[in-house]
């Protein structure tokens, strides 16, 4: 399967709404540097049957899967129900107008409540319209899931972990041999055994300093002594995170995503 790192950015991207001239805050960040330039965190699972699993909605949604030719979403699975995770949600509209067809929403009752109460409309019943391009807003089916047992979303087996972000928990994904942490900042027991032989962790890197709902790079370079994966690709960066900074301080194995990251890992069996 194929992961596309539709964006690798914080809260507020980078670079974030300010600085001196009003184009940008960019912290230690080189505006110089397209690598730089961080839309909300997500990404995209293409399975080698074609089917695409989506990882949350990100207010850059549109702009994601513009500038990576994405017209097929057949699930999504939400992470928590934070807003840079879920604020995309209203542009999944434009799948289904492509589909014609409802799209399932995988997620924790809590995330799915959440959702519901401030996104309700999109839950209402599919309508069938005349015209393809009659259909007024996203349609989706809320499919609740458990953690620490296989989930099958669209065939595919996942294995979803809880994780602590601060003051709530959010969900961790693993597919295969590959998995994807974001919004973490302290990991228990059980989880840190269920990403026992990933080769391939995403993981939340949001500064280098600690913080309290993020996982900096310390804490990040302790996990993997403790998952020895075989390669580590650090998302959620905010602005403290220059891309060549790390490229050329972090220890081998270790590296930085960019929007727009590719790579292929084995598919699940
Ligand atoms: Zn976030
Ligand atoms: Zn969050």
């Amino acid at each position: 399967m194929k992961i596309i790192v539709l964006g690798c950015g914080g809260s507020a991207g980078v670079p974030m709404i300010g600085g001196k001239d009003g184009c940008g805050e960019w912290g230690a960040c080189d505006p110089l540097e397209k690598r730089n330039i961080r839309s909300r965190s997500s990404i995209l699972f293409q399975m080698n049957n074609g089917l695409s699993v989506l990882i949350d909605t990100t207010p850059d949604l549109r702009q994601q899967f513009l500038t990576n030719g994405i017209t097929r979403c057949d699930a999504v699975i939400y992470t928590h129900a934070h807003a840079d995770h879920i604020g995309g949600v209203d542009d999944l509209r434009a799948i289904n107008r492509l589909t014609q067809k409802p799209i399932r929403v995988y997620g924790t009752e809590t995330v799915l409540k959440e959702l519901q109460q401030r996104f309700g409309y999109v839950f209402k019943a599919w309508m069938s319209f005349n015209l393809p391009c009659d259909l007024p807003r996203a349609s989706l089916e809320a499919v609740p899931v458990s953690m620490g047992s296989i989930t099958f979303i669209e065939g595919i087996p996942f294995t979803l972990f809880e994780q602590n972000h601060g003051s709530i928990f959010s969900t961790g994904i693993r597919c295969g041999v590959f998995a994807y942490s974001t919004d973490v900042v302290d990991l228990s027991d059980k989880s840190l055994a269920l990403l026992q032989g990933v080769h391939v962790w995403m993981v939340d890197c949001f500064q280098r300093e600690a913080h309290t709902t993020h996982a900096w790079l310390e804490r990040v370079l302790e996990w993997r002594q403790i998952i020895r994966p075989h390669r580590m690709i650090l998302t959620h960066m905010g602005v403290d995170m220059d891309w060549c900074w790390l490229q050329n301080n972090l220890p081998q194995g270790v590296e930085a995503a960019y929007d727009g990251m590719m790579f292929d890992v084995a598919d699940p069996i």
